[in-house]
């Protein structure tokens, strides 16, 4: 495996100027060193790329469906060859561990392959219409120019979702990266404009890249010739992001925080729990939109599920993520650190009995921040219903189903949520219109790890947008009603008389 960013850069063939910029420093949170300078784009720049991208739109919704989805093909391709090198950037900038970015870009690879697919699917109904000679239905066009905005903890897939749709469903795509994530964005635009090439007939400027910090994110939500702004990221982005979008009557797709819990059954298979939510909580260093941060384990079993979790905890290996043996990797940067000892401290003064959380291996990388994932067994407090995006998972015993679920339910945030149980009424209960409110209700699996084929997304303060698989490619394009009279009559609808003489 590939572990500088000068073999990694030259392995993809990115020219090392474009690291070498001036404006962002772009720092690996593996040893917390800096590894590239990047060119940040102005104001006069994200226009320019916004006209063009209009342009590219322009000419890129009359080829036909089918067609563009041959570009995202060969894209997928791309990605297919070159899937350890990137999944090597992937964990060099943000730090999650090798198998997770080799992870990350096998999703890529998916919604590609989905994408395809849906090149060909793009249906709309055929409606029944009241009037005689008259044919109605439904036909979807592409939008225009759709802005994907993204954040650091899933620097590729989450692009990847939004673009291979929106790109097949004719729309030309502008990506904002994280400002703490731009290298792997430069690595995929690269390999974007490679099958571009290949593909032959894209204008050009169909995918852009803008790099740069919350404002230039913000030029984007403010320009008019955005139709739809698709922004991932904290629920405080969320609440700046979906007003300024609402007021020019732009659409959002918003992805934002989660607070994912699991509920353990007396009659739940334990082992298989165990599993799932030790990879939940402290995979990716709990830096996962879906990471699971409460646990409602039934009284029955507390005693002994929760000291099982304890040494689980005790054994699970950190450090450099580059290195295979490792499962946990850093956090991603200082600030990170320090609002989780914030979260420790406030559980604490709450009542909570907390398990880890200290830093460590500071001699090996002093200038990195990795943690002891923290168990924290805590009631309902104000600190459980906060996403601290870092590995704390609070765990409280509950006594009625019907209860725990209500708990579960009763935090602002409603991303992903789990039960583990062999009961099926339980399990039907959770997953009907009485249990999770959450966008994702899984049983038997953790709260982690979505498949690309279902619509993934949230309700409440997570922002309600859906992107990914099942029938998420409309919100990449408008609705059209079309009704055909062929007939030699104008009958009115609902039978309204209107004779001219
Ligand atoms: P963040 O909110 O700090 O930043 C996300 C992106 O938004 C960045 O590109 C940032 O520059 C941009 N941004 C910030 N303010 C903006 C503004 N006013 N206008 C336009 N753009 C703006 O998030 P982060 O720290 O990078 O990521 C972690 C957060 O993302 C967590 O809350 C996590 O749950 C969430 N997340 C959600 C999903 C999901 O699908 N629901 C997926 C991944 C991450």
């Amino acid at each position: 495996m590939m572990k500088t960013i000068s073999e990694i850069l030259s392995a993809l063939g990115i020219p090392l100027d474009k690291v070498e910029g001036k404006g962002l420093t772009v720092t690996s949170p593996v040893d917390g060193e800096t590894i590239a300078t990047v060119e940040i784009a102005g104001t006069e720049a994200v226009d320019a790329v916004i006209a063009q991208s209009k342009i590219a739109f322009e000419a890129w919704r009359a080829v036909p469906a089918p067609k563009r989805g041959e570009l995202v093909r060969l894209f997928g391709n791309k990605l297919r060859e070159h899937k350890e090198t990137l999944a090597a950037l992937v964990t060099l900038e943000c730090g999650k561990i090798y198998q997770e970015g080799l992870g990350e870009v096998q999703e890529m690879i998916d919604i590609c392959d989905f994408a395809v697919g849906l090149s060909r699917q793009l249906y709309g109904l055929t409606i029944a219409s009241e009037r005689p000679g008259h044919r109605m239905m439904e036909t979807w066009h592409p939008l225009g120019p759709v802005a994907i905005i993204s954040a650091f903890n899933f620097p590729v897939a989450v692009w990847s979702w939004n673009s291979a749709l929106a790109l097949v469903c004719g729309n030309s795509v502008i990506w904002k990266p994280s400002e703490k994530t731009p290298l792997t964005a430069i690595a995929c635009q690269h390999l974007f404009e490679q099958s571009a090439i290949e593909f032959g007939e894209a204008p050009e400027y169909l995918s852009q890249l803008v790099i740069g910090t919350a404002d230039v994110g913000e030029q984007l939500t403010k320009d008019k010739r955005i139709p739809l702004v698709s922004a991932t990221g904290s629920t405080a982005m969320g609440r700046k992001v979906g007003p300024v979008v609402a007021e020019r009557f732009g659409r959002t797709i918003l992805e934002l925080g989660g607070n994912n819990a699991i509920i353990v059954c007396p009659s739940a298979d334990i082992d298989m729990a165990l599993r799932a939510i030790v990879f939940g909580a402290v995979g990716t260093c709990g830096q996962r939109c879906t990471s699971t941060r409460r646990l409602y384990v039934h009284e029955s079993i507390y005693d002994s599920v929760v000291p099982a979790l304890k040494r689980a905890y005790s054994s699970v290996a950190i450090g450099n993520p580059l290195d295979e043996k490792h499962l946990v990797g850093p956090l991603i940067d200082e600030q990170a650190y320090t609002q989780m000892q914030n979260a420790l401290a406030l559980s604490a003064q709450q009542g909570g009995k907390l398990v880890g959380g200290e830093r460590v291996l500071t001699d090996q990388f002093p200038h990195a921040f990795y943690v002891q994932p923290a168990l924290v067994e805590l009631a309902d407090a104000a600190t459980v219903q906060t996403e601290t995006f870092a590995p704390i998972l609070y765990v409280q015993p509950y006594t009625e189903l019907t209860d725990a679920i209500a708990r579960q339910n009763d935090v602002p945030q409603g991303l992903s949520s789990a039960i583990f149980t062999t009961d099926v009424r339980e399990a039907e209960l959770f997953t009907s219109a009485m249990g999770s409110d959450c966008g994702i209700a899984n049983v038997n699996i953790g709260t982690s790890g979505a498949e690309i084929g279902g619509a993934f997304g949230g309700e409440k303060e997570t922002g309600g947008g859906r992107e990914s698989g099942s029938d998420a490619w409309k919100a990449y394009m408008r609705r059209a009603t079309n009704t055909i009279n062929y007939s030699r009559e104008l009958p009115l609808a609902q039978g309204i008389e209107f004779n001219l003489d």
